[in-house]
């Protein structure tokens, strides 16, 4: 970052300053993933300054044959990798896919079904706040009280009467794997088109380890930085007679320019998700969560803060901080005073409204690309349950010297300075 500090001190440091964050923190924030070094670096590259309006081979602009051959091997890794028949690389984040798909799919004051935030899903289906909300007619669904999982009686209630014309399925905060064949049914039988957000497991899915989405979805969209880990953005993926509303929807419909250094990063991506060490760590992640999880599940008598579903089948989980009569604010202050970070959902029939709510979300995909492996992961949920089950007794030194100790055992990113 020699020429960054000359130009920009200020900068320059604050980004030392994250590096040094990033570094002294367990993160479980079950968003957020440790790119490689080789994402990064296209990502930072000079095909940032191409402008390449349209796609590989149809542009606006002259000089693209060598952003069109990175497009072009990024769409052929996603449909390999995914076994999808058409791909579009362009959506600059996942909330941006979802916004192209509607686009595509539906006309403004349509009706569409989403997964409710509130119970695990996410805005850009369907909250007012968003392009979803604001432009169709948004009904969500969510999940049944009793069991925390997804209510498919009343999914097909909703869809039965209100007929939408698209069907969101996958969320944010599910903790369990998702039947989208139920989910296909049910749109045949209204005539909807089914969209998998898979913005949070297309890791695991790339991996093979969650039941496979593209052969009953129309559509998938996904971001490349979560479990996924790389690049920073978002994918579509769609059937072959979809190709061309999708691709007109993302470009002019939703977005300018494409970004092509994002563009050879996602294909990096797609390529090292494609390699051998990448279902090993998939499947180190989805075991981390299961046994932390499982871990919590079995104390919470100590803590009082019960794992939604008992558990997890993927690479995340979220406690009820409620019956501790906390908020999940003070629950992530207590960890933070630790040096581990999660954060703050709405859980389904929350008795808080947010950002005070209920909800503790922890995850484990940027932990496994660190490198922990089952003890570590076993020795964090000791961890964090005798810190929860006793957040004012006196043990927080030593259980902030287990933490650090761990978090030192997988340095990232020794290549930079700080
Ligand atoms: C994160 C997420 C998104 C949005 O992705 P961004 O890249 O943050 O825009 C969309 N859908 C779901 C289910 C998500 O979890």
């Amino acid at each position: 970052m020699g020429e960054l500090s000359q130009i920009d001190p200020v900068i320059s440091r604050l980004i030392r300053a994250e590096l040094a964050r990033e570094r002294g923190v367990i993160d479980m924030v079950a968003s957020e993933n440790i790119a490689p070094l080789g994402v990064l670096e296209a990502q930072g590259s000079i095909l940032s300054n191409k402008y390449a309006d349209g796609y590989p081979g149809d542009r606006l602009f002259d000089g693209c044959d060598v952003v069109d051959e990175i497009e072009t091997l990024a769409i052929d890794r996603a449909k390999d990798l995914f076994g999808a028949e058409h791909a579009n690389v362009q959506p600059y984040s996942g909330a941006n896919a979802n916004a192209a798909v509607l686009f595509a799919l539906a006309n403004p004051g349509d009706t569409i079904l989403g997964f409710d935030f509130a119970h695990g899903g996410h805005p850009s289906q369907h909250d007012a706040t968003t392009f979803a909300g604001r432009f169709y007619t948004a009904v969500a669904y969510g999940v049944r009280r009793e069991d925390g999982l997804i209510d498919f009686e009343q999914v097909e209630m909703l869809a039965r009467a209100h007929r939408p014309k698209v069907i969101f399925a996958g969320g944010s905060c599910y903790p369990r794997r998702i039947d989208f064949g139920r989910f296909r049914q049910i749109a045949d039988e209204v005539g909807a088109f089914l969209v998998a957000d898979l913005a949070h497991i297309a890791g695991l899915v790339a991996a093979g380890i969650h039941p496979d989405p593209v052969p009953f979805a129309h559509v998938c969209t996904m971001t490349m930085h979560k479990t996924l880990g790389g690049a920073r953005g978002g994918m579509i993926l769609c059937l072959s007679e979809l190709a061309d509303q999708i691709d007109r929807a993302v470009f002019p419909g939703d977005q300018g320019g494409p970004l092509p250094h994002v563009i050879a990063a996602k294909a990096v991506t797609l390529l090292l998700a494609a390699g051998p060490e990448y279902r090993e760590r998939m499947e180190r992640t989805v075991r981390g969560a299961a046994l932390i999880g499982g871990m919590l599940h079995r104390a919470a008598d100590e803590t009082h803060m019960p794992v939604l579903t008992g558990g997890t089948d993927v690479h995340l989980f979220a406690l009820d901080t409620s019956p501790r009569k906390a908020t999940v604010q003070q629950a992530l202050t207590w960890l933070h005073h630790l040096g581990i970070m999660g954060d703050s959902v709405t859980i389904a029939y929350d008795p808080l409204a947010p950002p005070d709510c209920s909800g503790l979300r922890l995850g484990t995909a940027l932990l496994a690309t660190r490198g922990f492996q089952d003890e570590d992961f076993r020795e964090l949920g000791e961890i964090l349950i005798s810190r929860l089950s006793d957040p004012r007794g006196s043990t927080l030194a030593t259980l902030r010297e287990r933490t650090m100790a761990l978090c030192n055992r997988f340095p990232i990113y020794r290549e930079f300075e700080v």
